[in-house]
């Protein structure tokens, strides 16, 4: 039987996920659990003594005020360490530390005893691949170092430091590489910045200095994500740099991901922030046209989805700045066309999506789509051809066409025209505009061409 305390904990949990940001709930409370109830206490086991007072600093007024709303009285939430009562993650996972037939370097520890003193082990996904990765102009890169490093860990650019806005990949990146050591037999460790303060703090605390050092020398590649985390924690900053030093003097592969350049960490200790500059500094950019749409193709494959390239085209267009954003458009697209039991046509999306659905934008998109197809038959390409960066003079000058009769007759903002061709900048927008109109006065066959075009239209 389910022991009463788990069971309203786990309705607590449910309404705090809505509530909390996730990264702070999977870090903090995804491994909780209900133990008791006493006396108007609900007793709730945490891994670590550092987690309960994180929760207990950061979260108790929302906890509190969730659980009293579930058991429908004043109630008080205790955090209790109980490194036993963690929950097994539920995504399917390759362990952290995976075993290794033979080691290259000296000093390991044996993999089953490091095995048993990680303290959480952080699960890879394996869809994090190489593989899955869809390359472009923005994360060449990045993902040429990335797989530079997976094949050759501690060799060529060490540390790697990979950086970006959110969602543009970093985390898939450091994945894949430590999925693809792994299949090497060799040891990745991969961490957020979190983690590594969790256990380096739990580390002084519980006196296991020793142990948490092993454990980190232990690794082939050490990657640690979003280190910006360790803002203001200037102890754990020292334990990295420590960790830093040892692993590359032992020729480990380190792998960093942070929301922004080194230069401009300013939170970092000096001599940290140059550390992260010694080996190779690679940025991701947001992804342009084509990249967006070829990951949407790639994502609907991946689950069995049908997309034709004009409906991909226009999920690609939405305005969001992530990749992990346009995954979100791209699923919630699939989950109506399932829902409703259709096929996904232009109609379906602008459905789906509001941005795409509010009056006005759905018109604009649906006569920009049809400006798009009618230059594109024009001139003998694809639409796809028309949104990439051109390649030739025909495609260059159907291409201005385009941008001219977006600006003309569906009053599409230079920006946006920009971001729809090919991701061009506003002056690039505004130059071609005055071509075609210079054109327009001196050549006649252009203006005829040009005149069919916006009867059609
Ligand atoms: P970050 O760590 O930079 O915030 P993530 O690595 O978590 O971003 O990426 C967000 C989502 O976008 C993930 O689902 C990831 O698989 C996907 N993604 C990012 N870049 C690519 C890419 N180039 N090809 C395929 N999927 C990508
Ligand atoms: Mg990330």
């Amino acid at each position: 039987m389910i022991n009463p305390a788990q069971k309203i904990w786990s309705a607590c949990l449910g309404r705090l996920q809505l509530e909390i940001p996730r990264t702070s709930y999977d870090t903090w409370l995804k491994t909780t659990t209900g133990q008791s109830m006493e006396d108007g206490h609900l007793i709730v086991g945490v891994p670590t003594t550092f987690a309960a007072e994180w929760l207990e600093r950061r979260l108790t007024p929302a906890i509190q005020r969730v659980a009293s709303e579930v058991v429908g009285a004043e109630i008080r939430v205790v955090f209790q360490v109980t490194p036993g009562g963690v929950r097994v993650e539920e995504e399917p996972a390759v362990p952290l530390v995976s075993a290794r037939a033979s080691s290259p370097a000296a000093d390991h520890t044996p993999p089953v005893a490091v095995a048993a003193t990680l303290p959480r082990q952080e699960a890879l996904n394996p869809r994090y691949s190489f593989s899955s990765f869809v390359v472009g102009e923005g994360n060449q890169l990045a993902y040429a170092a990335a797989t530079a490093v997976a094949q050759q860990p501690g060799e060529r650019y060490n540390p790697l430091f990979i950086y970006s806005g959110v969602g543009l990949g970093k985390t898939h990146l450091l994945h894949a590489i430590a999925n693809e050591v792994a299949l090497h037999s060799l040891r990745p460790m991969y961490v957020t910045s979190e983690q590594f303060t969790g256990d380096f703090v739990r580390s002084i605390r519980e006196r296991t200095q020793d142990e948490f050092r092993a454990r980190y020398r232990s690794a082939d590649v050490l990657l640690v994500d979003d280190i910006q985390f360790l803002e203001g924690k200037e102890q754990t900053q020292i334990g990295f740099f420590h960790a830093f030093n040892e692993l590359h003097n032992a020729n480990r592969q380190i792998v960093i991901a942070c929301d922004r350049a080194p230069s401009a960490v300013q939170f970092l200790e000096d001599r940290l922030r140059s550390r992260f500059q010694w080996g190779l500094v690679a940025d991701i950019q947001p992804p342009d046209m084509e990249t967006r749409t070829a990951i949407l193709h790639q994502k609907a494959e991946r689950v069995r989805v049908n997309l034709n390239q004009e409906v991909a085209h226009v999920i690609a267009q939405m305005p969001v700045t992530s990749i992990r954003e346009l995954e979100g458009c791209l699923n919630k697209v699939i989950a109506l066309a399932t829902f409703l039991g259709k096929a996904i046509t232009l109609d379906l999306v602008s459905t789906a999506l509001p941005a795409l659905a509010n009056g006005t934008h759905r018109y604009a998109l649906l006569t920009q789509e049809a400006t798009l197809q009618a230059v594109a038959k024009q001139y003998a390409t694809s639409v796809h051809d028309l949104c990439t960066r051109p390649r030739d003079r025909k495609t260059t000058e159907a291409q201005r066409v385009a941008m001219y009769l977006l600006a003309t007759l569906v009053k599409v903002s230079a920006e946006e025209t920009g971001r729809v061709l090919g991701d061009w900048n506003r002056r690039t927008v505004s130059n071609s505009f005055k071509a075609v109109q210079q054109k327009l006065q001196g050549d006649s066959a252009f203006k005829d061409t040009l005149d069919r075009l916006m009867e059609k239209l």
